[in-house]
């Protein structure tokens, strides 16, 4: 996602508007202004399943986010914290504020691979069931109206917002992951995700036969003398044990793009060779930047606010409304 100063537009649109300028007086007060619908907070958003775009209010799409990218078990606070980074991320691309969008056609996609995942409520309620979604729409409803408006910036800009779902005990470095230095995306220490199913991690074998396959994508060849171990190396290890970069046969691969290549959860992860296949053990689900949802909803539980889960994973970052600056 590239950066732009979306605040100052976003000023120039608030005052336009005759919105002014809001300062909330408790981040965590109850209260948000009443008149923040408009035309310029709808939202086209490419719903991938139908291959249609669908057009709603900005508020209508954080709803559907935040009911796809958050476990139906997470806290209310939990769930407010991913309201605002999912309302971060949408902001930085839709074309009405000055975003880059991720299509000609609509300013998001219902992808999680290339933004984050939606599904409208009818989707919602077929996926979790009749009981499920009256016991559960409710908190999704308090944690985005209770948040609504409210964005993460850094220095007056929208941040770079990424999440992901399990870090494993420590979150990754946006540096560590994709060579970019991004002040709000340091490691920070989790200890939170101790109730992911991806917490503990699992075996996945690889049989050496398919990876000239999986690695074709990245314009890589695997040498026809491929032995497993001996070509494929890890030769870089962030200070979290995430593998960055991966040598095979002599070619370096990124470890993310080695990790998506092979359909891998993690690049939390070690491998041997065992008889005509790769063995990994692999930890965590998601790159490890940012926010690490399971560790939110384990925050939650134990009592902590969404402002405070946000601070956390997010370091230096301010949640503001977006018209406040
Ligand atoms: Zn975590």
């Amino acid at each position: 996602m590239k950066r732009f100063s979306a605040c100052v537009l976003l000023l120039i649109i608030g005052v336009l508007l005759g919105l002014g300028t809001y300062k909330p007086e408790k981040l965590n007060s109850h209260s948000v202004p009443s008149n923040l619908t408009d035309p310029f907070l709808k939202i086209d958003v490419y719903y991938t399943p139908t291959e249609q775009v669908l057009s709603m209010d900005l508020e209508t799409y954080i709803k559907g986010v935040v009911a796809s990218e958050m476990p139906v078990s997470a806290d209310v606070e939990a769930l407010k914290a991913q309201a605002v980074a999912a309302r971060t991320v949408a902001v930085r691309k839709m074309r009405a504020l000055g975003g880059t969008s991720s299509r000609p056609d609509a300013d998001v996609t219902s992808d999680y691979r290339t933004d984050q995942a939606y599904n409208p409520e009818s989707v919602i309620k077929e996926r979790w069931g009749a009981i499920a979604f009256w016991l559960n729409w409710p908190k999704i409803e308090q944690a985005v109206n209770e948040t609504k408006g409210l964005i993460l910036t850094h220095n007056g800009v929208p941040c770079d917002v990424v999440y992901h779902s399990t870090c494993g005990g420590e979150t990754e470095a946006a540096a560590d992951v994709w060579g970019r230095e991004v002040p709000y995306l340091k490691s920070v220490p989790c200890g939170f995700c101790t109730g992911s199913p991806h917490y503990k991690g699992s075996s996945v074998e690889v049989p050496l036969s398919s990876l000239a396959g999986a690695f074709a994508n990245l314009g890589l060849t695997v040498p026809v003398t491929f032995t497993g171990q001996d070509v494929v190396r890890a030769s870089q290890i962030s200070p979290t044990g995430r593998v960055k970069q991966v040598v095979m046969g002599g070619q370096a691969v990124r470890g993310l793009e080695f990790r998506t290549a092979l359909g891998l959860k993690s690049t939390l992860m070690s491998w041997k060779v065992s008889g005509d296949s790769l063995v990994f053990q692999v930890r965590g689900y998601g790159h490890g930047a940012g926010m690490c949802q399971y560790g939110a909803c384990g925050m939650a539980k134990e009592g902590k606010l969404y402002t405070e889960i946000l601070a956390h994973y997010y370091p230096g970052t301010k949640v503001v409304y977006i018209f406040e600056e």
